[in-house]
């Protein structure tokens, strides 16, 4: 059974086509600049070469038709016809409070992703037209939709409520939702198996450190708290985003600057984090070439960095009472073994010891925690779109 799975942003479209036999992926490819001019559709079919196709995509829906003839095409085309397709599996960003699960789509599900336009706008649209287009393009294939903020949906009411009147949360369902679900679902249940873990009880947390980083504490692969809030913005310093900062920041701010509330979210979301902090760049590997360089504010930032996910490590490790395993995961997590020591330094009263040479793995599943630490401590490489394939293929099959 071949799947297809979609990623689309407010200009972009991501895919891969991947074929659950054996889970190996036949083609990915990316459209980019869609509606806007320059679009452009890079296709990497597997064992084939790379085919990039300067073509106008006015929007979503001719940028579907063009992954799908380039997927068919005689010479860049890895299936001979769009049949070949079974299912579509989304990623959408928002399901608010309704879905804890992946779902097919239907008018009712469709529904729901456009209730949430407010709290995912960026995202929700664009996601609700990948869907209508690839109806339109392949009518009768089902689609489904896998919901980042689904894994989060397990928390319990003093894990995700603000403590600000009542009314907002039942006006406007405030509250903590939690992203990168998909991704901690993945690496959390990854993270048990690897380590021989019982899959009812094990105490996991997740350090998803990418650009956008977040952590989650599981229990029995039911997550319990997660960093991320009502936005991706709260939580871990991450590359642009301040994480969790004092809300009369804002105000102060605003105020000796004649800002307005939307300015400082744009700075909040888009100029702070590494980039803020050490003023060199969002990208870890950037502001760590600044510091060996002697760059005393790159220094700091990727201190603040560290000092975070340490806090978090610490505060989940209360909230669950313990923990058994904690899984690196995401760009820098599986490939940073210096800010893995670092946090695993600053959290060996947990009774854990890292095994330095393991620890210097890249991108590859490893644990990384010597046979005598209390916790075993793992990189654990994130593969959304094969988490999104499998959650497509349980519901279709
Ligand atoms: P996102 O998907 O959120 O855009 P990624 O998971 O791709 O982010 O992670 C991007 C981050 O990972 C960047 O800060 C980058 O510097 C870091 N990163 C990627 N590869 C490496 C590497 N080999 N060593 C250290 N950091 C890396």
């Amino acid at each position: 059974m071949k799947i297809l799975v979609i990623n689309c942003g407010s200009s972009s479209l991501k895919y891969q086509l991947i074929d659950m036999e054996n889970e190996s992926v036949m083609a990915k490819g990316l459209c980019e600049r869609i509606g806007i001019e320059g679009s452009v559709l890079t296709h990497k079919p597997t064992g084939k070469d790379k085919y990039v196709l300067e073509k106008a995509m006015a929007d979503h829906k001719v940028a579907v038709q063009l992954v799908m003839d380039a997927l068919v095409d005689p010479e860049h085309g890895v299936i001979k016809s769009t049949d070949e397709i079974s299912a579509v599996g989304h990623r959408v960003l928002h399901g608010g409070q309704v879905y804890s699960d992946s779902i097919i789509v239907n008018d009712d599900v469709k529904k729901v992703i456009r209730d949430c336009f407010d709290l995912g706008p960026l995202h929700n649209p664009a996601n609700l037209i990948g869907i209508e287009a690839c109806e339109a393009a392949m009518p009768g294939v089902p689609n489904v939709a896998v919901f980042d903020t689904a894994f989060g949906q397990s928390m319990p009411e003093k894990a995700y409520m603000y403590a600000i009147p009542y009314e907002y949360y039942e006006k406007y369902g405030i509250r903590r939702y939690g992203f990168h679900g998909t991704s901690h679902r993945f690496v959390s249940g990854e993270a048990i198996k690897f380590a021989g873990l019982d899959p009812k009880t094990a105490k996991v947390i997740v350090c998803h450190l990418g650009n956008g980083a977040s952590i989650s504490a599981s229990i029995g692969g039911k997550c319990v708290d997660t960093s991320m809030g009502l936005t991706p913005l709260e939580g871990l310093v991450m590359g642009t985003r301040s994480g969790d900062v004092d809300p009369a920041v804002l105000q102060y701010i605003c105020n000796k600057e004649g800002k307005d509330v939307n300015e400082m979210l744009d700075i909040l979301n888009k100029k702070s984090g590494l980039l803020g902090l050490s003023g060199v760049s969002s990208d870890c590997r950037d502001v760590q070439t600044a510091q060996r360089e002697g760059n005393k504010r790159a220094d700091m930032a990727l201190k603040c960095f560290d000092y975070r996910i340490i806090k978090y490590i610490g505060a989940y490790a209360a909230a669950m009472n313990g923990v058994d395993a904690i899984a690196f995961t995401a760009g820098i997590g599986e490939n940073d073994a210096d800010i893995r020591k670092s946090i695993c330094d600053g959290i060996t009263y947990l009774g854990i010891s890292i095994d330095e040479e393991a620890n210097k793995v890249r991108g590859e599943k490893r644990m990384i925690s010597t046979a005598d630490s209390k916790v075993k401590v793992m990189v654990m490489p994130t593969d959304e779109e094969l988490a999104i394939a499998r959650e497509t293929l349980a519901l279709v099959k």
